[in-house]
Order: C-alpha cells, then sequence, then structure tokens
C-alpha cells in the first residue's frame, strides 16, 4: 500500500519535495501538497513588482498547473498539527499522514515594529510590493531609510538588492541628487556569511551612495514625525521608510509543540524533527548552526527529506548529510546581478565564493527561475 507523505506549504521547500517524491518513489507514495493561497511566486518577483517591472499577477504561478504522478494539490489553511499523530487539521477537515512534512516558510509580525504598519513601507509581501511601487510614484526626493527590523530574515542580500535597486530607480528618475539614502541592520555588516562577500555588498553601497549603519536596530517609527527611533537611543529622520519585517513561524506552529524559540529545531543532517515520520524544511526550520532563510536552501533540503522517506520506506541507505548548499543571485541594480554559491554546512565554518556583479549571471539568475517554474509548473 502507498505511504501518504502530507506536505504543509507549497513554497519553495514544498514544490521541489513533492516533485522529487514524484519522480523518485511515485510507486511508493501518494503525496498531498498543501498550501493557503492559489500561486506560487518567487521572492524575487517582488522586487520586481516594486518597481513596476512585473504586475503582482504576471508574477504568479498558479497551483492548479501542478500535474504530477501521486501528487494531489489541496488549497486549505492548516489550523492544527499533531506531531505526535501526525494529524493535520485544516480549514477544509482531516488530514493524517505516515510522513508529515512541515514546509510553511515564515510570516511576518508587523505589529513588532510600533508605527510601521500605519506609516512604512516593505516589498517583503507581494501587497507591500504593490504598495511601495505607488509610493514610490509619487515620491520626488527626500531622506530614505531602508531598515532590517530583525533577525533571522529571509534572504541575507534582499534589504541590500532593495536599495541598489531604489538607487536606479531613483537614477532613472532623474531624482537621486534630491535623494539622501541610508541602511540600518541589526548585524555587524552586511550578508555576513564570509568576509569577501560582506565586502562586496559595502561597496555596493558606498558606490551607490548609501550610507551603512551596521548594528543598528530601528525600535519604532513615528508616522507623524517621520522619525525613527533606534535602540541605540539614536533618532532618524526620513521621508520613506522601508522596512524588512520582523519574521516569525506561522501560527499553527507554536501551539502545536512543533516549534522552539520561534522556529522548528531539527536535525540539521536529514530534517527530521523530535518527532518520529516528521520532518520541517526552509525557512521554518532552525538548527544547531546557521543556515540562511532562502528559497534555494530550502530546495536542497527538499531533496535530502525525498531520498530519506524514499529510504525509510525502502529500508535503503540514508542520504548523504544536508550541506546546506545553494547559489545566490543577489541584484545590484541596472541589469548587474553576482552570484554568490555557498555552503554552510558541508566544514566547520561556512565557504562562500565571490562573483562580481555581471550580465552574465543577471542571465543565470534567469534560467534558475525558469527552469524550476517548468519543474514545478510543467511551463
Ligand atoms: C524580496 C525577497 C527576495 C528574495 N530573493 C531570493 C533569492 O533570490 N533566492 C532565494 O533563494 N531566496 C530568495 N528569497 C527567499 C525565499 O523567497 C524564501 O526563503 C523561500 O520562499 C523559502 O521557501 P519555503 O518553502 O521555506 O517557504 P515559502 O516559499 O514561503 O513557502 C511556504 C508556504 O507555506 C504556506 N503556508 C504558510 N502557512 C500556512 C498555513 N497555515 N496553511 C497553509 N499554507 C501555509 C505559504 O502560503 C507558502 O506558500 C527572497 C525573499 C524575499 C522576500
Amino acid at each position: 500500500m502507498k505511504r501518504h507523505v502530507l506536505i504543509l506549504g507549497a513554497g519553495f521547500a514544498g514544490l521541489e519535495l513533492a516533485t522529487r517524491l514524484s519522480e523518485t518513489v511515485p510507486d511508493a507514495v501518494r503525496v498531498t501538497l498543501l498550501d493557503r493561497n492559489d500561486s506560487f511566486y518567487f521572492g524575487y518577483s517582488k522586487l520586481e513588482v516594486m518597481l513596476g517591472r512585473e504586475s503582482a499577477d504576471a508574477v504568479k504561478m498558479p497551483y492548479r498547473d501542478i500535474a504530477k504522478d501521486g501528487v494531489e494539490f489541496r488549497q486549505e489553511r492548516v489550523v492544527g498539527i499533531d506531531p505526535v499523530t501526525r494529524r493535520v487539521a485544516t480549514d477544509a477537515g482531516v488530514h493524517d499522514a505516515d510522513f508529515l512534512v512541515v514546509a510553511m516558510g515564515a510570516d511576518y509580525d508587523m505589529a513588532a515594529t510600533p508605527g510601521f504598519e500605519a506609516g512604512g513601507h516593505e516589498y517583503y509581501t507581494l501587497a507591500g510590493a504593490e504598495r511601495l511601487r505607488d509610493a514610490l510614484a509619487d515620491f520626488q526626493g527626500g531622506r530614505v531609510l531602508v531598515s532590517v527590523l530583525g533577525a533571522p530574515f529571509k534572504c541575507p542580500p534582499a534589504p541590500f538588492e532593495g536599495s541598489f535597486l531604489l538607487h536606479e530607480h531613483f537614477t532613472r528618475q532623474g531624482i537621486r541628487d534630491d535623494v539622501q539614502m541610508a541602511t540600518t541592520f541589526p548585524m555587524q555588516r552586511p550578508v555576513p556569511v564570509t568576509g569577501e562577500v560582506s565586502q562586496m555588498f559595502r561597496e555596493g553601497l558606498a558606490a551607490r551612495g548609501v550610507e551603512e549603519l551596521p548594528q543598528e536596530l530601528v525600535t519604532s517609527i513615528d508616522p507623524a514625525a517621520r522619525v525613527a527611533q533606534l535602540k541605540s537611543g539614536k533618532t532618524m529622520p526620513y521621508d520613506l521608510f522601508v522596512g524588512i519585517p520582523v519574521h516569525r513561524a506561522p501560527d499553527p506552529l507554536a501551539a502545536s509543540g512543533l516549534a522552539v524559540d520561534g522556529w522548528v529545531p531539527v536535525d540539521q543532517t536529514n530534517l527530521r524533527t523530535r518527532f518520529p515520520n516528521v520532518y520541517a524544511i526552509g525557512d521554518v526550520n532552525s538548527g544547531p548552526r546557521t543556515v540562511p532563510k532562502a528559497g534555494i536552501f530550502a530546495e536542497s533540503a527538499a531533496l535530502v527529506v525525498a531520498d530519506d522517506i524514499a529510504a525509510e520506506i525502502s529500508g535503503g541507505e540514508a542520504p548523504a548529510p544536508y550541506e546546506g548548499w545553494g547559489i545566490c543571485y543577489a541584484e545590484f541594480g541596472h541589469g548587474l546581478v553576482s552570484k554568490v554559491e555557498v555552503n554552510f554546512l558541508g566544514g566547520p565554518s561556512p565557504v562562500a565564493a565571490r562573483n562580481e556583479p555581471s550580465l552574465a549571471y543577471a542571465a543565470e539568475k534567469a534560467e534558475f527561475g525558469a527552469s524550476r517554474r517548468a519543474r514545478w509548473f510543467g511551463r
């Protein structure tokens, strides 16, 4: 009899896991893939929407296009999880699983930064990117502050990509000389995987005249006075505030007992939680060592879990340990994209190669997106 694999969340992790299982063990498993939304879109597509280069509808990939052997997609919202019995309650019913994989990503806590919802902007949601696009259309100049409001957050380069692309936007609008740009973040340096990689982003900020304020955390903003309050006691005036919101695990995870200190802890070699046959992959998990929240690491985790489930069913050999390996492409504006190839867990400390922004890497990034779209959605 086929074993039932229930995947909660159809993002980078869930989509790759369903695809891999369908390819490798279609006779041994039936897969149910659940998501509260009707479509998927890449995180980086939000930057395109922010700049008005793509519409929100154009970047969406509808889940109804998924056609894979043994995979059923259902649009349902998960409301409760019992990791002991592997029983999941949704807004449409109850599902029982032989293998349960939590791939629900990270949600945002907009209210964690007082004033932010009322007076700030963000491009971490599609709706936020649309609102920022409209605000940029009206913006004639002034002080722009891009602030990381908490860690961990998705995609370590994304806050800096935002600054680079806003610089490009203001330049194209012919108002760059009338805009003062600054960025605050709680880390010691941008994209801190290695000093070399970090330096590439620091040079990018400096070359574009974006003031860098490391180890500074905005704790609230006053939209009426247009002033940001920093943890250090400083204040910073702004005319346009763009925040990277505080992240948190989706609602049902804390109540289910799966999340501990905010995220779902796993054995990083095989992504298993402490509950038998329950895994957590992608942005939702945490481990003793840091692996950033990014699609590429969610995807590579999914491959290990697919093979681990297959080995568990067949009694075969367990897959090689998860290495937190991946390639991150980062936008520097004006069509230039850098490439950082990184391995977080394969050795005693992370290894990353810096590759300068180029048009060739922009083409690679486009191919990266197109290949996932074709693999997961068949078009
Ligand atoms: C601006 C920006 C740029 C980025 N650029 C890159 C990049 O260039 N490269 C890269 O690798 N990563 C990038 N990322 C990060 C990337 O988008 C995420 O890290 C990645 O999507 C994580 O994959 P995941 O499967 O863990 O979670 P997600 O892709 O977020 O998927 C989780 C899914 O779970 C669903 N879900 C959550 N709660 C429930 C519930 N209660 N019931 C049902 N379904 C639920 C959600 O709807 C969602 O579809 C970027 C992110 C942003 C915001």
